[in-house]
């Protein structure tokens, strides 16, 4: 038998009782839709409604409602780093939440005129963390798409890199 699933079960309980409450806006493509019926954001073509109320034009929004989850907080980003001018400061802001979240990176494509794909504008998570009092402490945005834990990894977190540029 796998210990996994009961690592996993104390690994979340472990976050109930210790971690942080984080706000988390997960981006979208905008949810509005046009006088005609069609979505702001229309994904057979990419494009995006551009007198949208709702999003102000962009075709990406959050969700209106955060989801509060569980998690901890680590900011590395003081590491100091001598480079021989003086140095500077490097590291990460990284959370450690419950494995289970559907977190990833919005890849926002639309189309050129001609047909090809173009890469366009992203919309990055954003985490409002909580202090215990309940007020925000500080606000994140999802930096790349997260490490998953992996059944031989021995982690029971998934770990995602945030900073904060929106
Ligand atoms: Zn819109």
């Amino acid at each position: 038998m796998s210990l996994l699933p009961v690592s996993r079960i104390i690994a979340n309980g472990a976050l109930k009782l210790g971690g942080s409450t984080i706000l988390w806006y997960k981006a979208q493509t905008c949810p509005a839709y046009r006088r005609n019926g069609k979505p702001c954001y229309d994904n057979d073509s990419g494009s995006n409604w551009i007198d949208c109320q709702v999003c102000g034009g962009t075709g990406l929004a959050y969700t209106k409602k955060p989801r509060a989850i569980k998690g901890i907080y680590t900011d590395n980003s003081n590491e100091f780093l001598p480079d021989g001018n003086g140095g500077f400061l490097t590291g990460k802001k990284t959370l450690s939440l419950p494995w289970d979240l559907d977190i990833s990176l919005m890849k926002h494509r639309g189309y050129y005129s001609d047909g090809q794909m173009a890469p366009r504008e992203v919309l990055k998570d954003k985490f409002v963390i909580l202090s215990p009092e309940g007020k925000v402490a500080e606000v994140v945005y999802l930096e790349k798409d997260p490490v998953k834990p992996t059944i031989n990894s021995g982690t029971i977190y998934q770990h995602v890199e945030v900073s904060n540029n929106s």
